[in-house]
């Protein structure tokens, strides 16, 4: 599994950071980085959800 944040569409909710802040890191401002590409193992249902949470939709799951 892979993720990426489109930063032209993340608006710095926070939303993914507080779902999974082992993939998801925020930068002082709010928005969000996925820290790598490749999800870890254990972690591709929280960042399904991250996803599934994100009201900008700019979380891209591959
Ligand atoms: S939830 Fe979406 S809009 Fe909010 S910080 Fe994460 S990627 Fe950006």
């Amino acid at each position: 599994m892979q993720v990426t944040v489109d930063e032209d569409r993340c608006r710095g909710h926070g939303i993914c950071g507080t779902l999974c802040p082992e993939v998801f890191t925020l930068t002082d401002d709010g928005y969000s980085v996925a820290q790598e590409p490749g999800v870890p193992a254990g972690f591709e249902q929280a960042v399904r959800d991250a996803a599934g949470s994100c009201p900008e939709r700019a979380i891209i799951v591959t």
